[in-house]
């Protein structure tokens, strides 16, 4: 039997659009590709982006387009025992630090290091925390990006499947990011790393946007010591302005009066030009053809 095990991990912030559908249709042809099971987890750990009852919609979509997983769905919400134990052990190991800064306590900090280098909104942290809070009473956890110092090991290098060599400069680029947030939320990084390594995920294909997160989620698995699986970035289908698509740049939620067409363009932007008349026919013809191209 295969070890191949694929997710796809929306975040239900609103409907499937024509983006989402390629990430949700190449993971899954990946899977079926490779002989290995395909599972859904809805990564619903930021309430307040999360659209009530968008979890079922996209499960709804998903099953239209004939994208039926091979397990029960996760819901993230339900995780957080699993999250909290995998901080306590990387505070417990030095990986981990409480962090006391608001937004603009690092702001004036970078600016009195002369450094403020906005990162797509994101600031890089200047470390204020790392080495204890001074009295200060702890808001977020933070994951250190240098154990010892940035020069032991300054980049993350890894392979991406469809990007080939990536590299990334984990303390310059990024810095010590959030693990548990102020509000008392889970990030991303730590939810998404525990639970691809509770699923056993072999391989992780989504879209091209999140390949900047790979790094970090590295990081976490080295420091978590579980595996790292094999990471395929697909390709972003844009809005009117050149950016991703989003609900904000005119992404409308699929329209499953035609499934078959909305299989067809997520394939399209694939690579795969598929001829079929029917879904069951297109998603054979299709499997075969993702087959052919990871050969
Ligand atoms: N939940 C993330 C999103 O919808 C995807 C996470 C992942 O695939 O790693 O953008």
């Amino acid at each position: 039997m295969s070890g191949y095990v694929g997710r796809f991990a929306p975040s239900p912030t609103g409907p499937l659009h024509a983006g989402s559908l390629v990430a949700a249709l190449a993971s899954w042809l990946d899977a079926r590709a490779h002989g290995g099971r395909w599972l859904v987890r809805i990564e619903d750990v930021d309430t307040p982006r999360c659209v009530p009852g968008a979890d079922r919609l996209i499960l709804a979509q998903l099953a239209a387009c004939g994208l039926v997983p091979d397990e029960e769905p996760l819901w993230q919400s339900a995780r957080g025992a699993l999250y909290q134990a995998a901080l306590e052990r990387l505070v417990a190991a030095g990986w981990a630090y409480p962090c006391a800064c608001t937004r603009s306590d690092i702001e004036r900090a970078l600016a009195a290091q002369g450094q403020a280098k906005p990162r797509g909104g994101e600031l890089v942290y200047p470390g204020t925390c790392r080495d204890g809070l001074q009295g200060r009473a702890a808001r977020a956890v933070r994951m250190r990006t240098s154990f010892v110092a940035c020069a032991d090991e300054p980049e993350i290098h890894w392979h991406d499947r469809r990007l080939g060599a990536q590299r990334q400069h984990l303390c310059e680029a990024v810095g010590d990011f959030v693990l548990k947030r102020a509000d008392g939320l889970w990030a991303y990084q730590l939810a998404v790393v525990v639970d691809d390594a509770a699923q056993g995920i072999s391989d992780v294909v989504r879209g091209e946007d999140l390949a900047d997160n790979t790094p970090r989620q590295i990081l976490l698995q080295r420091a978590l010591g579980v595996a790292t699986p094999r990471y395929l970035h697909t390709p972003l289908v844009l809005g009117a302005n050149g950016e991703k698509l989003s609900k904000q740049n005119g992404a409308t939620a699929l329209d499953l009066r035609d499934p078959l067409a909305a299989l067809r363009d997520a394939a399209s932007v694939l690579g795969l030009r598929i001829e079929a008349t029917d879904r069951p026919g297109f998603l054979a013809v299709a499997t075969e053809a993702w087959r052919r191209t990871v050969a």
